[in-house]
Order: C-alpha cells, then sequence, then structure tokens
C-alpha cells in the first residue's frame, strides 16, 4: 500500500472513532430540488476524496469538482479530467473544514456547509448528503428557522427546540438513506450558521440540553411564528392530542410584527370554496354573511349550520393563521386576523418578547411546553431505567 493511501486510512480510523463520540447527522440538501450538475469548492481545511468508498485525492483549500448525474451514476470533472463512479464523498480531515456547494440552477443559492459531503445519483439528479456534528446543524437550523437579529438567550430556546425536533425525526427519512432533509418538513438547513456569531455560542452553551416528557421521551417540540393571543392544543390542529401541547394564554406576542394580519377575498372565490365544501346556503341568497372564527380558537369554522376544518379554510386561502373574523364588503370577504403559523406549541415572537424583557430560556421554553423536563440527552437512558425500578 502506497504510505500517501495508508496515511489518509489511518486518518480515517481516528476520524470514525471522533464520529462516534459525537453525533453525525446525515442531512439531505437542496431537497426537493432537481439538480443535474453542481460545482463542489474546499473553503476551508483539508478534505479527503473518496471514489466509490475508496481513498482517492487530497483536496486543499480552493479545490474544486465539478459534479454531474447520468444515468444513476456520478460523473466528477477534476483538474479537466471526468470520470463516473456510483458515488463520491469528501471527507473532512479535522473538526473546521467547510466546503461550498453550487447547484448549476441558478434559481438555487450557493450554500457554505461544515464537515463532510456524500454525493450520489438518482437518474439524472444528484443527491446531496451533508453529514455534519448535531450542534452545527443545530446553529444553521436557528439561523434559518430563526433570522440572524435577535438575543442570545432566545438562540437558546432555538437551539434546545431544534436539537429536540431533530433528534426525535432521526428516522424520518430512513428510507431515503439521509435522517433529515433541508426544508419546512423536517427543519429549514442552509448550511452552517455565518450571520451572527452569537447564534453558534448559544447552541454551544445548552449542548446536548433536550426537552422530554414525562415519561422521559423526546417531545414534539412544535412552534410557530405567533400564535395571535393564545396556543392551541395539538388535538386542535392535528389528530392526537400531547401531554405538552396544550393551550396557554400569551400577551407576549400582540405588540410584535406578525400579531395582525388582514385579507380581501373576491366574494365569488370564497362562496365557491364553501360550496364546493358542501357549504347549505345558496351565495346569491345569502345577502349577509358574517363568521366568526374561531369562537374561543376552535378547530372548526362554522355558522350554525355548517362547520369545515380551519386548517382547510386556512390551506385554500393561503392565511397566515386559522384565527380570523370574516365579513362581506363589496364585492369581496374582509378577512382580520391574528397570529402566523399553526399556532401550536412554542410561539416565537412571544418567546423573542419574554427573552428581551430578560425571562432566561429555561422559564420561556417551561412558559409554552406544559409539564416537561429540560435535561442532558446523555441522561435520558439514566432517567428510563430509574423510572423502571
Ligand atoms: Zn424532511
Ligand atoms: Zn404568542
Amino acid at each position: 500500500m502506497p504510505i500517501k493511501t495508508f496515511l489518509l486510512s489511518t486518518f480515517f480510523f481516528v476520524l470514525s472513532f471522533l464520529a462516534g463520540a459525537t453525533s453525525y447527522l446525515k442531512i439531505n440538501v437542496y431537497n426537493g430540488s432537481a439538480i443535474s450538475s453542481a460545482t463542489l469548492r474546499v473553503h476551508r481545511g483539508e478534505y479527503v476524496l473518496l471514489v466509490d468508498g475508496k481513498d482517492d485525492a487530497q483536496l486543499n483549500p480552493g479545490a474544486s469538482i465539478h459534479l454531474r448525474a447520468k444515468d444513476g451514476n456520478v460523473v466528477f470533472t477534476r483538474n479537466g479530467q471526468s470520470r463516473t463512479a456510483k458515488g463520491i464523498a469528501i471527507q473532512a480531515q479535522s473538526l473546521d473544514e467547510e466546503f461550498i456547494l453550487r447547484p448549476a440552477n441558478q434559481q438555487l443559492k450557493e450554500h457554505k456547509y461544515q464537515d463532510h459531503l456524500i454525493v450520489k445519483a438518482r437518474g439524472n439528479n444528484l443527491v446531496l448528503v451533508n453529514e455534519v456534528q448535531l450542534d452545527k446543524y443545530v446553529a444553521g437550523v436557528v439561523e434559518a428557522e430563526a433570522g440572524s437579529k435577535h438575543t442570545h438567550e432566545y438562540y437558546k430556546v432555538q437551539s434546545i427546540i431544534s436539537r429536540t425536533y431533530a433528534l426525535s425525526n432521526l428516522d424520518r427519512h430512513a428510507a431515503h438513506g439521509f435522517n433529515l432533509c433541508d426544508q419546512v418538513h423536517c427543519q429549514v438547513y442552509h448550511g452552517k450558521a455565518r450571520f451572527n456569531d452569537s447564534i453558534p455560542m448559544a447552541t454551544k452553551a445548552t449542548e446536548d440540553l433536550v426537552l422530554v416528557d414525562q415519561n422521559i421521551n423526546l417531545i414534539t417540540a412544535a412552534f410557530s411564528s405567533n400564535c395571535g393571543g393564545k396556543t392551541l392544543n395539538a388535538e386542535d390542529v392535528w389528530s392526537q392530542p400531547r401531554s405538552y401541547l396544550v393551550s396557554v394564554p400569551d400577551t407576549f406576542c400582540l405588540v410584535m410584527p406578525n400579531s395582525h394580519w388582514e385579507k380581501r377575498i373576491p366574494k365569488v372565490h370564497w362562496y365557491g370554496f364553501l360550496k364546493k365544501n358542501g357549504f347549505p346556503l345558496d351565495d346569491t341568497t345569502r345577502s349577509e354573511a358574517s363568521f366568526y372564527f374561531p369562537k374561543d380558537k376552535n378547530r372548526y369554522f362554522s355558522d350554525t349550520t355548517f362547520s369545515i376544518k380551519s386548517s382547510d379554510v386556512r390551506s385554500n386561502f393561503k392565511l397566515r393563521s386559522t384565527f380570523f373574523t370574516v365579513q362581506e364588503e363589496g364585492e369581496e370577504m374582509y378577512l382580520i386576523g391574528r397570529g402566523f403559523g399553526h399556532g401550536v406549541g412554542l410561539c416565537q415572537e412571544g418567546a423573542i418578547r419574554m427573552a428581551q424583557l430578560g425571562l432566561p430560556y429555561n422559564e420561556i421554553l417551561h412558559y409554552y411546553y406544559t409539564n416537561v423536563h429540560l435535561i442532558d440527552r446523555k441522561n435520558i437512558e439514566f432517567f428510563r431505567s430509574e423510572m423502571e425500578r
């Protein structure tokens, strides 16, 4: 075996040992976008290129590889030479390496990622998987989901939620060969958090902390942008109740940007939708229509004779929330609403406001999630075994 290859292989052994000590997640990036080709560029540190699982070359900063999918294979071009493989990967040689991915599709932005990349092909599209340490991923999610202009304390809140969510959904894409996608379906992730150092610091400050319910199971840490003054029970929006997703009043978010909304919808569209869903009255005979949804944030949009699931009304008209009143004004329906999002679990703008007012992250989390514990994830088994005694 040539010395260079031997050294690289030894390095991998050390690296996989490190990987065992820390937690790495496989995140499918640019999920849902058809990417037939892309450029990969090493931004920082040293990588090893693996071709069909074998050490192939060392990559230094600035090294770039053009990637293309063809009939289920990856065609990669480096230094002017093209080769074909079932799959390639680049493996970081320490914990600080970074690379940049730029899809050929101009509508997709380039992103900077940390740690490793695995490249495969499905038909004529690339499948790109960033294998990344848990807390680097969490920091990236916090920035993508919450933006870069908040307090340090709020970033601790969001870090714990995102970490808990990720760890409780590790098998969400098991059938696809990765843990999570980078879209709203799992959690939005655009690679490295890079606009506010406070974010990775908050992730570090809350390292390994997760939320569990009374049976020491990781919770479904649901959150939405603004609850409009009161959060909802899980069963008001989804099918299953959850002991910790229970409605709580929230006045903190009412002074925030997403607390109110208005929308006008042509009358014909509004009544057309209601009729299509079995609404019993003819729109020409209905001179006055004033619906109040929800009376007390009920699950159904209704008048006295008819009801429809409020989430269906919301998705059909792309409303910001299910919390609104509606009345006729001329040829239009005028909707006045509160909040933004499904309203279950933590209210982001309420939590942002609480953090601005000086409340610590643990109190904010306990306010929105009922009867939960905040524990180190390494102690989950310990607590469970104590419960079984
Ligand atoms: Zn997903
Ligand atoms: Zn709220």
